[in-house]
């Protein structure tokens, strides 16, 4: 599973990023802290972000696009990653594409946290407060005016990510205003609906849905009956191809009947309403 996380700073990305690198056994790729792990080691690569960091402006994307280009071939990232905190910029989108057609790579979703900005200073301010109260050195950008330019940063440069990858069909919105709690079980569930996780760990998924469906028109149009049918679909096909026939071609029929089935179903409650009246 490939994923990116998308949001202002504040927006729970990290927090969510981890969840999932637990659930899934994928791995996080922060752009974030793999530069800020640069600038304490003082590579040419941390030398060149440090100044830039600390005043909330943005990496120059061939710094950030080299560094994702080599970690993504690390074994680790095989299996699957959660990128968190890029792309950041449109080019930087489109080194993405570039990068993951050249190595035969699919993009699952784009997840986009989306929050109130005007809960997000007082979320960074907790953050900090908690580091703090743990003793934990505080990142040197987690100030209320470095904090106000990283989020005009988000707005000029990250936001027009949203209507990129909408555009793409793989954009997929969360309210990331719920609960932390809240927040992963509904992130579970869209992944589960899109078919971008194997086994669906999530409950109340609405199904896997088949490879045609873009993740846009999986959750927005997952409906109960038709959810019921591809379900069933699902069991046929493996009867069929256990007997022999053409797995789809049963599939579909089942799909159709089920439809068939709900409709008859949903015509007979209006009956039974309108005879009631
Ligand atoms: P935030 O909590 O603001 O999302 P991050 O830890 O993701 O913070 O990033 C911290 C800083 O690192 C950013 O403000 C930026 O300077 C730099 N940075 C991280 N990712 C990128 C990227 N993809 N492109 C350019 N700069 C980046």
């Amino acid at each position: 599973m490939r994923i990116i996380l998308l949001g202002p700073p504040g927006s729970g990305k990290g927090t969510q990023a981890q969840r999932l690198v637990q659930r899934y056994g994928i791995v996080q790729l922060s752009t974030g802290e793999m530069l800020r792990a640069a600038v304490a080691a003082g590579t040419p690569v941390g030398l060149r972000a440090k100044d830039i960091m600390a005043s909330g402006g943005l990496v120059p994307d061939e710094v950030v696009v080299g560094v994702i280009a080599e970690r993504i071939e690390q074994p680790d990232a095989k299996k699957g990653f959660i990128l968190d905190g890029f792309p950041r910029t449109v080019p930087q989108a489109e080194a993405l594409d570039a990068l993951l057609k050249q190595k035969h790579m699919k993009l699952d979703a784009v997840i986009e946290l989306r929050v109130n900005e005007s809960a997000l200073l007082q979320r960074v301010e907790t953050r900090v407060a908690e580091m703090l109260a743990r003793g934990e050195e505080v990142r040197v950008d987690d100030t209320p005016e470095v904090l106000t330019k990283r989020l005009a940063t988000y707005r000029s440069l990250t936001e027009p990510l949203i209507h990129y990858y909408s555009e793409r069909r793989k954009l997929l919105t969360v309210d990331g205003m719920m609960t932390i709690e809240q927040v992963t079980r509904e992130i579970a569930r869209i992944l589960a609906a899109i078919g971008a996780v194997d086994g669906a760990p999530a409950k109340r998924a609405p199904g896997r849905r088949g490879g045609k469906g873009t993740p846009q028109k999986a959750v927005r149009r997952g409906t109960r009956s038709s959810t019921a049918g591809k379900a069933s679909a699902k069991k046929a096909a493996k009867a069929a191809r256990k007997a022999g026939k053409r797995p789809a071609k049963v599939a579909k029929k089942v799909v159709r009947k089920a439809g068939r089935k709900a409709a008859r179903k949903a015509a007979k409650k209006v009956t039974k309403r309108r005879a009631n009246a």
